[in-house]
């Protein structure tokens, strides 16, 4: 076992502090590496206060991990030490079922993926995350980063990448296809990149224009205020693929109405409590009301391809772990452009 420094909260409502935790022993099938960038998603936040149910304290968060190889285990096949690696949302899973075997870990069903904080691994001790000095996790859960992407700029590709890219493919984005983000933040600031570098024509509809600057620059071709009405009645029956990573509860019903018929509006925030969706907005277009979950392994290792080709990078500002909790408070306040990334320096091993 290797003790390791990391940020933890301690309870929902205590800022995160520094402690140790342990990490296991490298097994034969096992990658340690240290931990270099860690990104901060609004997911984290959601789980360390207790909205997405039960949480076993102390806890530390962190699916947005990027670092270097320092082990391998004997049998390890596709990593060698000094190899640039990074690990998502879930470290393992139960490879049998019809999910698995597809190379959609993220839907197991057997019982489900093991998320990689506030899970249980197979080896039956509680799994931390990335706010950390390293991790050791098995090989068929990490991924290689491109040489042409920075440690710092692949973390927030782990999660926020793969969330977008994911329902992208999906849904078929591309040439000729109208696409528009809800919200402009960690997930939104993605899928405008990736949706333009698919050749989709995209629009961005944040709370405000404050951002509309920013959004043009990233990619999208219309920026709308949803505190402005007109917006709605303006971009009426527009969209055949709406994007919605809000984290908090919107009235779907008034998004719905902006779709084409036979368009689907893929819900990728997941705030705490339900939301109401009437029937006739979707009887009345034939429109499709869905949810997506991350990405498969070899989905997101085709994502990091896909930005090192494409050149699509996220935005981040880079942080001290001593300024996570002043992150989170501007994560919560819209105040993040485009995504907070960890430095993790003085948490690995000296
Ligand atoms: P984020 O960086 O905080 O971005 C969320 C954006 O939503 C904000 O920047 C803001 O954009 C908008 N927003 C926030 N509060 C709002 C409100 N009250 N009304 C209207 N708009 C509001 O968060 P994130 O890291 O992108 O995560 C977004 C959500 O996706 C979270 O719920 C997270 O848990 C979830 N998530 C899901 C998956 C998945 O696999 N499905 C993966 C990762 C995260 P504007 O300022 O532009 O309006
Ligand atoms: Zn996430
Ligand atoms: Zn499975």
């Amino acid at each position: 076992m290797t003790t390791v420094s990391a940020y933890a909260a301690t309870s929902a409502t205590a800022p995160l502090t520094e402690t140790t935790i342990t990490r296991r022993e490298v097994g034969p099938h096992d990658v340690a590496f240290d931990i270099h960038f860690a990104g901060i998603c609004h997911s984290d936040i959601h789980t360390v206060k207790g909205e997405w149910g039960d949480v076993a304290y102390p806890l530390v968060p962190g699916h947005e991990i990027a670092g270097v190889v320092t082990e391998i285990g004997s049998e390890v096949t596709k990593f060698k030490i000094g190899d640039r690696v990074g690990v998502g949302c879930f470290v393992d899973s139960c490879r049998e079922c019809a999910q698995c075997r597809a190379g959609e870990e993220q839907y197991c069903t057997n019982p489900g993926m093991v998320g990689t904080y506030n899970g249980i691994g197979r080896d039956g001790e509680r799994t931390q995350g990335g706010y950390s000095g390293a991790i050791v996790v098995d090989e068929n859960y990490v991924l290689h980063i491109p040489d042409s992407i920075t440690l710092d700029a692949a973390a927030p590709l782990l999660c926020a990448g793969i969330t977008m890219y994911s329902p992208l493919r999906h849904w078929n984005a591309g040439p000729g296809t109208q696409v528009a983000v809800i919200g402009l933040g960690g997930l939104g600031h993605m899928a405008v990149k990736l949706a333009h570098a698919m050749g989709a024509t995209v629009t961005v509809l944040s709370q405000s224009l404050k951002k509309m600057e920013d959004g043009l620059r990233l990619g999208a071709d219309e920026y709308y205020a949803t505190s402005d009405p007109a917006t709605f009645e303006t971009l009426s029956g527009t969209f055949d693929l709406i994007l919605n990573t809000v984290s908090a509860n919107l009235d779907l019903n008034a998004y719905l109405e902006l779709l084409t018929v036979d368009g689907t509006l893929v819900e990728l925030g997941m705030p705490e409590h339900p939301m109401t969706v009437g029937a006739p907005v979707l009887v009345s277009g034939r429109r499709s009301l869905a949810g997506s979950l991350i990405g498969g392994i070899a989905e997101t290792q085709e994502m990091l391809d896909f930005c090192a080709e494409h050149d699509v990078r996220p935005e981040i500002e880079v942080i001290t772990p001593d300024y996570i909790n002043d992150a989170y408070q501007r994560v919560l306040a819209s105040d993040v452009r485009y995504r907070f990334v960890i430095d993790t320096a003085t948490l690995r091993r000296k």
